[in-house]
This record gives C-alpha cells, sequence and structure tokens, in this order.
C-alpha cells in the first residue's frame, strides 16, 4: 500500500513495491510454477503459481488500491477476467447487460454463459427508468461500461449502482476506456470492476491481460476460488509487463486525453464531419453526467464523415495513423466499426443505433497532436469525392 492519497503516485507505489529481500525498486518476475516446501504444511505462503505467484500478487494488490476495492485478480485477457467474473453466477440467473457492451462480452453470454443457463438480457442503461422496470427475480446483476463503444455512450454509474442495491443485485462494470486514473466505479457504488489490461492499463500494445476488482471480502473469496479453479490467471512476466505499463498511466492518460480534446474540437469544425462522439464535448450525450463521476472525457472518439466522402480512400490515406483493431496504446489507431468491431450486426440494426458506414472510431496517441491532425486531414482531402 502507498501512504498518498493521490493516484498519481499510486501508480507508481501503489499495491506491493519493489523487493525486500535485495531492494530492487521492480518487483522481479518469479518465473516459477512451484515453491519448495520445508515439511508437510510448511510452505512459505506460495505453494503453486496458479494459486499465487508473487508478480501476480503486487499487480493485483496494485489494482486493488487504484480501483479502491477489496482485492484485485489478474486474468490472461479481459475475457478471461469479464468470464471469471461471470461464472460467479449460475444456472437460472439473468445478467441485464447495456446495448453497447464490448463485442466479446455479449458474445461470451450468447454463445458460451447462455447454453449453461445463465441467460442475458439487453437494455438501454441510460435511461434509468426503464431499467428499473426490467427487472424480474431472475436478475441478478447489471453489466455496464461507460463511455460504451463505439459511440462513447455515457451511463449514470451510480444512477445504476442504487438501482442495483435497491433490488439486491450487482454492479459489473468494465473500465476498460477510463481506467482508474479517470473513474473509479467502486467509489460510485459499483461492485466489481473488470478490466481489458490490454488497452491503457497496458499502454504499449505489446501484451494482452485482464484485471477485476472487488468491494467486498465476500466476493473476493469467491472470485479468488473461481480464479483458482478455472485457472485462466496471467503469467509473471505479463504481470511484470503490466505493472511497468501501469507506472506511466498518469502522464500517459494526461496527453492522451489532452491531444483528444484539440482533436474532438478540430473534428467539430470540419466541414467532412457530420458529427463528433466524445464524452468531454459539451455538446456530447451524457456530458455532465461524465463530467460528474469521470475526471474528463478520455481519449476515445469517434466521428461520422459525411456521405460524399470515401470511406475507404480515408483509411487507406493515412500514413501516422494505423487502421487496427485494439486501443489505449501510445500510438493513434482507428477502425470502421461497421466492418470491423461490429460487423456482425445487421446493417439496418446498426444504422439504426447510429453505427453507420461512414462512422470511425479514433483511439488518440500521445504523438504530438499537430501530426495527428494534419494526418487525419490529409486522408479527408483525399476522401473527397470530386
Ligand atoms: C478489448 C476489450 C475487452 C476484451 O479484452 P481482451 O483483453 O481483448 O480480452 C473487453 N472490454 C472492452 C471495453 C475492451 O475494449
Amino acid at each position: 500500500m502507498s501512504n498518498s492519497n493521490y493516484i498519481e503516485t499510486k501508480l507508481i507505489h501503489g499495491g506491493i513495491d519493489g523487493d525486500k529481500v535485495t531492494g530492487a525498486v521492480n518487483v522481479p518476475i518469479y518465473q516459477t510454477s512451484t515453491y519448495k516446501q520445508n515439511g508437510l504444511g510448511e510452505n512459505t505462503g506460495w505453494e503453486y503459481s496458479r494459486t499465487g505467484n508473487p508478480t501476480r500478487a503486487a499487480l493485483e494488490s496494485l489494482i486493488a488500491e487504484l480501483e479502491g476495492g477489496v482485492a484485485g485478480f489478474a486474468f490472461a485477457s479481459g475475457m478471461a477476467a469479464t468470464s471469471t467474473v461471470l461464472s460467479l453466477f449460475k444456472q437460472g440467473d439473468r445478467i441485464i447487460i447495456s446495448s453497447n457492451v464490448y463485442g466479446g462480452t455479449f458474445r461470451v453470454l450468447d454463445k458460451v454463459f447462455k447454453n449453461l443457463g445463465i441467460t442475458y438480457s439487453i437494455e438501454d442503461t441510460t435511461d434509468l427508468k426503464t431499467l428499473e422496470s426490467k427487472i424480474t427475480p431472475d436478475v441478478k446483476a447489471f453489466f455496464v461500461e461507460s463511455p460504451a463503444n463505439p459511440l462513447l455512450t455515457v451511463t449514470d454509474l451510480a444512477g445504476v449502482a442504487s438501482v442495483a442495491k435497491k433490488h439486491n443485485i450487482l454492479t459489473i462494470v468494465d473500465n476498460t476506456f477510463m481506467t482508474p486514473y479517470l473513474q473509479r466505479p467502486l467509489e460510485l457504488g459499483a461492485d466489481i470492476v473488470v478490466h481489458s489490461a490490454t488497452k491503457y492499463l497496458g499502454g504499449h500494445s505489446d501484451l494482452v491481460a485482464g484485471l477485476a476488482v472487488v468491494n467486498s471480502k465476500e466476493l473476493a473469496e469467491r472470485l479468488a476460488f473461481t480464479q483458482n479453479a478455472t485457472g485462466a490467471v496471467l503469467g509473471p512476466f505479463d504481470s511484470f509487463l503490466l505493472i511497468r505499463g501501469i507506472k506511466t498511466l498518469g502522464v500517459r492518460l494526461d496527453r492522451h486525453t489532452e491531444n483528444a480534446e484539440n482533436i474532438a474540437r478540430y473534428l467539430e469544425k470540419h466541414e467532412a464531419v457530420k458529427h463528433v462522439y466524445y464524452p468531454g464535448l459539451p455538446t456530447a450525450q451524457g456530458y455532465e453526467i461524465n463530467k460528474k463521476q469521470a475526471k474528463n472525457g478520455g481519449a476515445m472518439i469517434s466521428f461520422e464523415l459525411r456521405e460524399n466522402y470515401d470511406i475507404k480512400k480515408f483509411f487507406k490515406a493515412l500514413t501516422l495513423v494505423s487502421l487496427a483493431e485494439s486501443l489505449g496504446g501510445v500510438e493513434s489507431l482507428v477502425c470502421h466499426p461497421a466492418t470491423m468491431t461490429h460487423a456482425s450486426i445487421p446493417k439496418d440494426i446498426r444504422e439504426k443505433v447510429g453505427i453507420t458506414d461512414g462512422l470511425i472510431r479514433l483511439s488518440v496517441g500521445i504523438e504530438k497532436v499537430e501530426d495527428i491532425i494534419s494526418d487525419l486531414n490529409a486522408a479527408i482531402d483525399v476522401a473527397k469525392e470530386a
């Protein structure tokens, strides 16, 4: 535990800091599967690395401190974190998910957990009154994201959590897009936070990892049991890399968001752009709620080019910004939700919810903002049809 009240310091000194044995300022990579026992029933507290590993434990205590939770858990991917959390439920339970949760979360519920008798329904979590009316006795949890992909829809997390508490159900928040540096759902009343640490927490597009944090001892015991029983743990080397990434999260996100605010304002004024989705713009859906629950609007922007711009030409003409899946790395990335992340949704449904063919999602990196803007500008010029 760090003694600081400031997250900037906790990012660097939180959890288990350094190595007591040698004084090394970094937690060593304990690349071991097992630990020697001095006699029957005499162990060092470490028995087998699926159950516990000191490098992973350092990361787990770090994320618990950052999110303000009771315990943290590290997994082999964001989906492993989510799946392990979903494994806390049983046959007959139903989970209400927001209408735009991450596609992989929808897929694992629809194609894996549904077969095991854990069902789901999709609701608009931005409308608390309607959401509350959808609660039936089998509903055991809300699973929400804010802002959510790809239209950066903001959900009132404290509002959802208070509805959940009233009905004795759990609130699970996927906090990947914001990270604890910008938003801490447990402080807003949520019970469980999950992360794809592959994104901002890792921050360098060089690692796949997931994290979960819980707000009670009871949930901590259940999740520790499930993590060990199902076994999708993060390895020691990746745990080390993730700790390393988290140390610079604050400075990275300061630059990411400063760049994003500039780019959002630039795009908003551009004649080629029909609409900008960015929770940091005062004109955005949920701007006030986001301002209340998060430090700023984050660094994900979606925008829609007008119909007379050729989207294929736009993507081809980019030279600095890469066309790729994923987000949250130091480099700027764009993707085309209609044909990439949301391709499985039929076109008419996609269009209805705003995921049009002209929609572009931008993960703003930490390059010099002038370079990102001039790359976007040049590509928009090329995309303009004569
Ligand atoms: C990427 C992502 C996930 C899945 O994480 P993986 O590390 O790819 O398994 C879950 N939620 C959100 C919001 C994501 O962006």
